[in-house]
């Protein structure tokens, strides 16, 4: 599809409303047929992705728009081999945004329904011919280059003009095509940033939109700096590592001690970072999870990389700290992140055996089998 300047929403929207239940419903906003909308002129598809990206039924003063009252969550759709879509652990998904919620006092919306609800939306969007298809090609690169469906769930508050909490959210799940975050060429450098992130009795521990203003304040002055990601420090010391702006952080040590910062309320609970644990743990080495010194990270760490349903594996080639910079090998993705980096996508794509059952069915009406159900916990 040819190059747009707007989100190229998917026509299915998924929207549950709260009102003591859950009320679920479908629209599907206007939309011509894939190839015909690649085949318009820019600015008339342009238009159309804009008009697509409406939903009228949300009030423009509400506590999401005003106070960043709203959480999300970000999970993907794999292109398979065989011509269909799997998901990767979304009861994980489902049970954080569920966490989420109650982090913000509104009301939940169940795991169970959240999975449904992606499955189902997924497959109407596919059923109209918007999802990318699997292309062998992209084995070449470690499936760095593959296009995949990114559902973006998130809640949204009613109308209210004053300081509150939500009693009466909706849910809404929209999806569109997303290539790759970190460009997979690019500059890997990193730098720590003095800005803080999350403080200890704060919202760091949850998806809520609030978190990401200072993460995308850090990753601009970062960039601005040269840098591909912003390394935050904790709040008290600024002396151990926590995220990168949109991922969780991880070091492997001279002694080859795979490392990452343990989680408590600052830090997200990534699902990527739960599942490359499990993929070290059968390697057969050592997972710490630790407070972890910037300094450690500058003198021993040998590999240094973030994780994240956007980022996936995404090697660090380097970070700055004060004025000091550490290069970690020669700077390009380290043996231990690619092993990582090949084994999550070969089995979110299809060419490996899913051994820990973390492939759900991206369509269709299948509950899908539960993943881990700790796995997103603190
Ligand atoms: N930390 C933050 C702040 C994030 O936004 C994300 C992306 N959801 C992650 C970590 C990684 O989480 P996951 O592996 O579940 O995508």
């Amino acid at each position: 599809m040819a190059k747009s300047f707007t989100l190229a929403i998917y026509p299915w929207v998924y929207s549950a409303k709260f009102d003591g239940t859950w009320r679920e419903e479908f629209a599907k906003q206007r939309h011509l047929s894939a190839e015909a909308e690649a085949a318009l002129p820019d600015e008339e598809r342009e238009r159309l992705y804009l008009e697509r990206n409406r939903f009228e039924q949300l009030p423009l003063i509400n506590f999401t728009t005003q106070y960043g009252l709203a959480c999300f969550e970000g999970l993907k759709a794999f292109p398979q081999p065989d011509g269909s879509l799997s998901l990767f652990r979304p009861f994980d998904n489902g049970l954080r945004m569920a966490r989420s919620m109650e982090g913000l006092i509104m009301p939940s919306f169940p795991a169970d329904t959240f999975v449904r609800a992606v499955q189902q939306v997924v497959e109407r969007n596919r059923t109209l011919g918007f999802t990318p298809a699997y292309d062998p090609a992209w084995e070449a690169a470690d499936f760095v280059t593959a296009d995949t469906v990114y559902i973006r769930p998130f809640s949204y508050a009613e109308s209210g003009i004053g300081v509150d909490l939500s009693v009466s959210p909706w849910v809404i799940i929209i999806n569109t095509t997303v290539g790759s975050y970190f460009s997979p060429d690019g500059d890997a450098s990193t730098t720590t940033t003095r800005r803080v992130r999350a403080t200890p009795g704060g919202t760091g521990w949850i998806k809520c939109s609030g978190n990401y203003v200072i993460s995308a304040l850090a990753k601009k002055e970062a960039e601005a700096a040269g840098c591909m990601e912003a390394i935050f420090l904790d709040s008290a010391e600024h002396r151990y590592l926590e995220e990168g702006s949109s991922c969780n952080l991880f070091a492997v040590l001279s002694d080859d001690t795979l490392v990452t910062p343990s989680l408590g309320d600052t830090i997200l609970p990534g699902i990527t970072r739960r599942s490359v644990m499990t993929l070290a743990e059968e390697q057969g080495m050592t997972v710490q999870e630790r407070r972890l010194p910037v300094e450690e990270v500058l003198d021993d760490a040998v590999e240094f990389f973030g994780t994240g349903t956007a980022a996936g594996v995404a090697h660090f080639g380097s970070l700055t700290h004060e004025g000091r910079t550490a290069t970690f090998g020669d700077g390009k993705i380290g043996p231990r992140a690619l092993h990582f980096l090949r084994q999550l996508k070969g089995i979110q794509f299809g060419r490996l055996p899913d051994r820990h059952g973390w492939m759900a069915p991206g369509g269709g009406l299948t509950a899908g089998r539960r993943s881990s159900p700790g796995a997103a916990k603190r």
